[in-house]
């Protein structure tokens, strides 16, 4: 059994956002509530997040999760990774600590950034006041498995920060983060046709030139090129009415909503 939940749908600052309120955004649909990016994925036994955004803690409250294997980060911008602080549940919870991933990048900004979060052999359970983090760095040549899901970094390109995405049992799912372009060596490590393909959107029309993230234009046809069964689009910033944006698509991409549940 494989369960995902969109625990964010939104962009880096969130809908309702504080200096554009609810832009284009219908505020009677509560599908426009957006919280910043974030999304668990259960494959078997195995329970994974990807990221923790400054909200996470009101996302794992409102879905009631409370036990993770690893935390897979997509890059270190603070939409995607500033809620880091809040893993010290889970610590207190196992009394043991947390395996996260990433790319040299990141992990190197994470160690940077939150070095008192990183643990370096103790165990957690000494009266958990901060998370207790065990960092790996992920290299892009490499399968890694957590239990028996295997899992790849994709290359991305185009954003403002080394950005990266990743392959879930060669395309199962298939997880793509900010960015302007999937590589092609990305996209050639698809061995399949995915069940599920998750992607960010920010705003429907991106000036390409200029920007850092993908229009709409440029994730159908993405969505078209790995030609998954169902296509998720979160990340998307007030600009992206949800009405709209499922109203631009095919019928098998929908645009995602926080607490949205995909069973397969
Ligand atoms: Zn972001
Ligand atoms: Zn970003």
């Amino acid at each position: 059994m494989t369960k995902v939940i969109i625990l964010g749908s939104g962009a880096a600052p969130g809908v309702p956002a504080i200096a554009k309120g609810w832009g284009a955004c219908n505020p009677n649909n509560e599908k426009n509530r957006r919280k910043r990016i974030g999304t668990y994925i259960q494959i078997g036994s195995q329970k994974i997040l990807i990221d923790t955004s400054p909200d996470l803690r009101a996302q794992l409250l409102e879905n009631n999760i409370k036990h993770i294997d690893a935390v897979l980060y997509t890059h270190a911008h603070a939409d995607h990774l500033h809620g880091i602080d809040d893993l010290r549940e889970f610590n207190r919870l196992t009394k043991k600590p947390i395996d996260i991933y990433g790319s040299s990048h990141s992990i190197e900004q994470i160690k940077t950034r939150f070095s008192y979060l990183i643990c370096h052999g103790e165990c957690a359970d000494k009266g958990i006041f901060k998370a207790s983090l065990d960092a790996h760095v992920l290299g892009f040549d490499e399968d890694f498995y957590l239990n028996d899901v295997k899992i790849n970094l994709l290359e991305l390109s185009g954003h403002l920060v080394p950005s990266n995405g990743y392959l879930f049992n060669d395309g199962e799912i298939v997880y793509i983060s900010d960015c302007r372009e999937i590589c092609d060596k990305a996209l050639a490590k698809i061995k399949r046709r995915p069940k599920l393909l998750i992607l960010p959107l920010t705003t429907i029309n991106s000036n390409y030139a200029k920007c850092s993230h993908m229009g709409l234009d440029k994730v159908l046809e993405y969505v078209n090129v790995i030609g998954p069964e169902l296509a998720v689009i979160n990340h998307m910033a007030v600009e992206c009415d949800y009405d709209e944006v499922n109203s631009l698509t095919p019928s098998n991409v929908v645009p995602a909503y926080d607490n949205m549940v995909i069973e397969f």
